[in-house]
């Protein structure tokens, strides 16, 4: 790791203290300005929407020399920010085709004169030439790429311009480069980074680009330095439970109300409930209604009318209960909401993650519920391939829609700290809670540790069992067969790859086929073995695998429990 040793100069907190007002910087912001300033130059950050990406653009921005500039997709975005920085007497402006062509031109030229510490602009600007020969004249500090995910072409919030950026990095050859974005999924980023002209960083090098076996590095540009931080949320109690069909979902979603709001008459905070489709939005808000709560369907299909008088209620707080689709949510930061359920799966972990992270913003203790019945699964993948707006989705579209739906099939799966799990999806380890005590997994291994120790115990070494045999067979057969070597079946398959010499051969043999699968299939859920892509997939084992293969990390796994050990539970 090239970290350097010195602290950063004293300056920072200073201009943090003297020109913004602030107290102390939270710690990935003081690491992503490091990293900016120091070092290679090239930083992505990525951080939940709120959690202060552009103070780290802004406040280098008034550290150096130069102008610095900002790409940004919204009008009102650049505006909101000049306005607060102008409040704090830092000089910045914004250039925008809402404004006047004189006045644009006005501050293209005090920008050529080098008045500004912060210009903003929207992409589409990059295809002006005035435009960019003012900024290939002045001396750019840095440039800031602001909610970078746009640039991500089969993303939802894809613009076209974001393109252009690329090119104009290439050309104007700023000596810093942060890109920013609040969207967190491993492919997401690579495409930003790609986009951007970047090479990837060293896939386990956790952003540091300390190791140089990096194939396809480019010469000019370094990789960039990835900060992933502050998708932690421990105030979040997660669940998830299984239900029949619709009629629990709805029984289930009225009991966790109860429990989270107290009297429909008189709720303490708010709840959210996510549906998949719009007619199950309308039929769960019925089925709330009647259990007594102040409760409305939302979703795309309303009048606009409607949708306004149902935030707005939301917001005043004279409704306590919305069941929506995911067109809620955009806008709504009511900060005492309590419970978010997701009546059915949501899409990814992503959506998933971005809608239950509506609970709690307060930091009081809040729950998200998520609902499957085994009829879920089936509607996801049509509503995979009907796609956007019910126009039917691209072969690839589907194939990446249904790809992202499977990875929330695993969460569900989990057998480990959902917390942990989708800080590990999101690559921000760093912050995970290990053993959360806020989750129905930890809960349930908690509980059993208490109540048989040595069940716990057992399951640990099983697993740990499993993952020599899968790090043994090294790629050389599929889960069937590795299944059959860990119990020690020696069919005609083992024999013939030679799987019945390993001395794993047998690691798992008072187990059935049915069982060493469903610890394989554990194993996948929880990122410790993964699958090879390919026609003949083959299971390999992870890095993380390793880690509780060796006993580094404890497994704390809850197994599937076999039918003999399973003892009546509460409902
Ligand atoms: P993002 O761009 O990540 O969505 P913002 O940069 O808009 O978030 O910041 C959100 C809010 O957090 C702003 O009001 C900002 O002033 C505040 N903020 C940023 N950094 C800090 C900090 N270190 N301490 C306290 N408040 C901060
Ligand atoms: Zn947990």
């Amino acid at each position: 790791p090239l970290r350097p040793p010195e602290s950063p100069p004293p300056s920072l907190d200073a201009v943090l203290a003297e020109r913004f007002g602030i107290a102390a910087f939270r710690p990935w912001q003081r690491e992503a300005i490091e990293a900016l300033l120091g070092g290679a130059g090239r930083v992505l950050v990525v951080a939940p929407t709120g959690g202060g990406k552009s103070l780290c653009y802004q406040l280098p921005a008034v550290a150096l020399p130069g102008t610095a500039l900002v790409l940004s997709p919204l009008i009102s975005l650049m505006e909101d920010q000049v306005r607060a920085l102008e409040a704090r007497g830092i000089p910045a402006t914004f250039i925008a085709s809402s404004l006047a062509r004189e006045e644009n031109g006005r501050r293209l030229a005090a920008l050529r004169r080098g008045e500004y510490k912060l210009v903003y602009a929207a992409p589409e600007r990059l295809a002006l030439d005035g435009f960019l020969e003012a900024l290939a004249a002045s001396r750019l500090s840095l440039v800031a790429v602001d909610e970078a995910h746009c640039i991500v072409q089969w993303g939802h919030d894809f613009r076209p311009d974001y393109l252009r950026i690329g090119a104009a990095l290439a050309r104007l050859r700023p000596p810093r480069v942060l890109a920013c974005t609040a969207t967190a999924t491993p492919d997401a980023r690579d495409e930003i980074i790609r986009r951007l002209g970047w090479p990837l960083p060293a896939p386990d090098g956790a952003g540091d680009g300390g190791g140089d076996a990096v194939s396809g590095r480019g010469p000019e540009e370094p990789p960039p330095k990835v900060i992933l931080r502050g998708f932690a949320r421990p105030n979040l109690h997660l669940q998830v439970s299984a239900v029949d069909g619709p009629r629990e979902a709805g029984r289930r979603t009225a009991r966790a109300l109860l429990e989270a709001l107290g009297d429909p008459g008189r709720p303490r905070g708010a709840g959210i409930v996510y549906a998949a489709t719009r007619k199950g939005a309308e039929r769960l808000a019925e089925a709330l209604r009647d259990a007594g709560w102040n409760a409305e369907a939302y979703h795309a299909g309303l009048a606009p009318e409607s949708r306004a008088r149902i935030s707005a209620g939301f917001a005043d707080r004279s409704l306590s209960v919305v069941v929506a689709t995911n067109a809620f949510g955009m806008g709504i930061d009511r900060p005492d909401v309590r419970l978010v359920v997701h009546a059915q799966p949501p899409s990814s972990i992503e959506a998933y993650y971005q809608e239950v992270g509506r609970a709690g913003r307060d930091g009081g203790p809040a729950r998200g519920l998520l609902l499957f019945a085994p009829a879920d699964i089936a509607l996801r993948r049509r509503l995979c391939q009907l796609g956007e707006g019910g126009v039917e989705a691209s072969a690839d579209d589907a194939a990446r829609a249904w790809g992202l739906f499977r990875e929330l099939l695993r969460y569900v799966d989990a057998a480990t700290c959902r917390h942990d799990f989708i800080l590990r999806y999101f690559g921000d380890e760093a912050e995970s809670l290990g053993g959360c005590g806020h989750c129905d997994v930890c809960l349930e291994v908690d509980a059993l540790e208490a109540s048989d120790p040595a069940a716990l115990a057992r399951d640990n070494d099983l697993v740990r069992r499993a993952l020599a045999g899968v790090a043994r067979v090294k790629g050389g057969a599929g889960l069937q067969a590795v299944a059959s070597m860990l119990i020690g079946e020696s069919n005609e398959r083992v024999r013939r790859m030679g799987l019945d010499r390993l001395s794993t051969f047998g690691v798992l043999e008072k187990k059935s086929h049915d069982e060493a699968m469903s610890i394989l299939r554990a194993l996948l859920a929880n990122a410790w073995i993964d699958l090879t892509t390919g026609e003949f997939p083959v299971p390999l084992i992870t890095p993380a695998g390793w880690r509780v293969m060796r006993g580094d990390v404890p497994a704390r796994v809850r197994l599937p429990v076999p039918a003999a050990r399973r003892r009546p539970r509460r409902a």
